[in-house]
């Protein structure tokens, strides 16, 4: 059955690995989310991991790049075959999308995997998406998942992209570094600087860091999109937001337009005895 709005869930590597293996339990928990929101959305994985998984069965240079290649090669079945024993408990089938930045350039091509999505939407399966790094050279490859799944989002009009991170959101400096960094909750639009700032993904198997995410919600917020990035460990901020509306926790990136739409907030009567 068609649902009307769609949502794009990118998962991170920081979420999904675990002492250099998937974390299932957080893998189970994301899977048993998704399965209580599809009863209102459309929902599109895109999910990294596909080292971490690999890196179990073989254990070459990961610095490398035919090492890091050969290791994604044999994980992307491992971490596809641990996503369909958890959806399986729900009764989900899903389908592997294998993308590259090339897939975007072309509107035939982009229309191309648009129908894909359409169609497996459609029919209720749950489209799970990484890049493909496999044989891509470099130049063919975002490099990063936040950014593919924000040109996922935008193509396939996603009323929001949601992040899931080690973290809590988009602090003003780094958390890990700064024990003083405050969370901002909403951002309408992302300084030049910092998105020129280096990437610095904080763990090996990460590719992107925050700069990545950042460049993710200006795209999506230069096209009138919004982004939702929070902690993939506690899931109890996308809850609030998806289920009741409440904006708890987590950064939400929108436009400008967008967030002076939103009513102010009346102030309250004094009360007069
Ligand atoms: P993922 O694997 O989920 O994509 P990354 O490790 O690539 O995650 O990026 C998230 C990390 O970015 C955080 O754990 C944090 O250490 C780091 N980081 C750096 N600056 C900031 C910031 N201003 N706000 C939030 N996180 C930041």
């Amino acid at each position: 059955m068609k649902k009307t709005k769609r949502l794009v869930f990118k998962v991170g590597s920081a979420v999904l690995t675990e002492n250099n293996q998937i974390a299932k339990k957080r893998m189970l928990n994301l899977v048993k989310l998704i399965a209580r929101l599809r009863e209102k959305y459309d929902i599109v994985l895109v999910t990294s991991g596909a080292v971490a998984a690999g890196y179990s069965a073989l254990k070459l240079d990961r610095a490398k790049q035919i090492g890091k290649k050969a290791i994604a090669a044999a994980g992307q079945p491992i971490l596809m075959s641990s996503y369909k024993r958890k959806f399986d408990i729900f009764d989900i089938d899903t389908a592997q999308i294998l993308l590259t930045e090339d897939d975007f350039d072309s509107r035939k091509r982009t229309k191309m995997f648009q129908e894909i999505i359409d169609a497996h939407l459609e029919n209720d399966i749950l489209p799970i998406i990484n890049e493909n790094d496999i044989t891509s050279t470099p130049e063919q490859l975002f490099g990063d998942n936040d950014q593919l799944s924000a040109h996922v989002a935008h193509a396939t009009n996603a009323e929001l992209l949601v992040i899931f991170s080690d973290i809590d959101g988009y602090y003003d400096k780094n958390p890990s570094e700064f024990d003083d960094a405050k969370i901002i909750k909403i951002m309408t639009e992302i300084p030049k600087e910092t998105l020129a700032e280096e990437c610095s993904p904080n763990n090996v198997f990460a590719t992107g860091g925050i700069v990545t995410k950042l460049k993710a919600a200006d795209f999506l917020m230069k096209r009138g999109r919004k982004m939702f990035l929070c902690n993939g460990f506690d899931l109890s901020a996308v809850q609030s937001l998806l289920f009741e509306g409440k904006h708890t926790l987590g950064t939400i990136f929108m436009p400008k337009d967008e967030h002076d739409e939103v009513p102010a907030p009346k102030p309250k009567k004094a009360v007069s005895k």
